[in-house]
């Protein structure tokens, strides 16, 4: 496909997205030229318009949480055909030479590039990507509903595989896109999940314990019970010596996002115990396959607001707030 595309592009951090015109980006060697259907508004994308996150290629398309169909394949593309449905992850490229590609981490490539970030992304009618980084959609998950698997899915996935099998109690810290998505298939997984949101917002609580939490409280509140394993999906670092005073001995805080307030100092007794805290950064395909397949065992529904490309600001807008439950899509080219 070639002329031109609508696009929401970000041109100053800390500045709205711009509407604008440009040309349709066209396959390299080894890409896929995608026509999105649909692409999620991730949380990570706040970060980056606030300018957060300092090193976006500018002017940039956000959108890391892609469903498209492919229209174009550039040369030497093996495994894809033109009109297949795939998914772009927030991984777009890894060397596959520094130290971390080879020893099998390439989530953390020397020089790894991101979808939205470092590459542009899915806020537009069209869209480029590397073939190697991109997923063909199993059946059920090829509309715009499945857009938010891509990170939030995915991002939540990798930091439920953080913790030891035999962990059973989990809390979640936070629960919006991601958590809606890692506790159906944690349920399924024979886990007990418990989840704090916002202090006060009973619509989230309410949401989490239709989602399959089994008991739902405010940050402050003290968990149930003692937990074996907490998930900090929030960007608040003070959930941090909070999710430890809730963990058992040896229990794991794991901080699923990219971005976070400054922890508080908290006393070394909170750590103690082999207590830990661990972040977890960016995805490898291996976890991306996985998930895929996890997806085909016990399915997930997501919860999502749709909203037209032209007004990504919007949901931007209400992402921030916290006024939305579960994930907002932008709806491109679905229906
Ligand atoms: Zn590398
Ligand atoms: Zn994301």
């Amino acid at each position: 496909m070639k002329g031109e595309m609508n696009a929401m592009m970000l041109e100053r951090p800390g500045q709205p997205l711009m509407y604008r015109k440009v040309a349709i980006p066209q396959p390299g060697p080894g890409e896929l030229q995608l026509r999105v259907i649909a692409c999620g508004v991730c949380r990570t994308d706040l970060h980056i318009v606030d300018g957060e996150l300092t090193a976006a290629k500018l002017p940039l398309i956000p959108g890391h949480e892609v469903i498209a169909r492919i229209t174009a394949l550039g040369v030497s593309v093996t495994g894809f055909c033109t009109g297949d449905i795939v998914g772009v992850p927030w991984l777009g490229y890894t060397c596959g030479a520094c130290r971390y590609c080879l020893a099998g981490r390439e989530n953390l490539c020397e020089k790894a590039k991101f979808t939205g970030y470092t590459l542009d992304g899915g806020y537009a009618e069209f869209m480029v990507a590397d073939a190697r980084f991109c997923f063909l959609m199993p059946a059920g998950y090829q509309e715009a509903t499945a857009a938010p698997l891509l990170c939030a899915g995915l991002i939540g996935f990798r930091s439920y595989r953080m913790i030891r099998p035999e962990a059973t109690r989990i809390g979640l810290y936070g629960f919006g896109a991601a958590a809606h998505i890692l506790t159906q298939i944690a349920k399924a997984q024979g886990k007990q999940l418990f989840a704090f949101t916002r202090e006060g917002d009973t619509a989230a609580q309410l949401f989490a314990i239709r989602m399959g939490a089994g008991w739902a409280g405010g940050s402050l509140d003290k968990a149930p019970e003692r937990l074996d394993a907490a998930i900090i999906l929030a960007p608040a670092g003070e959930l941090i010596p909070k999710a430890l005073k809730d963990v058992d001995k040896a229990g794991q805080v794991i901080c699923g996002g990219i971005h976070m307030s400054d922890i508080p100092s908290f006393p070394y007794a909170l750590l103690w115990e082999e207590r830990s805290v661990q972040s977890v950064a960016n995805l490898s395909r291996e976890d991306a396959k996985a998930f895929l397949q996890q997806l085909a065992l016990s399915p997930v529904k997501t919860q999502t607001t749709t909203f037209p490309l032209s007004q990504a600001n919007e949901a931007l807008r209400q992402l921030r707030s916290g006024q939305l439950q579960g994930a907002a899509v932008l709806l491109i080219n679905g229906h």
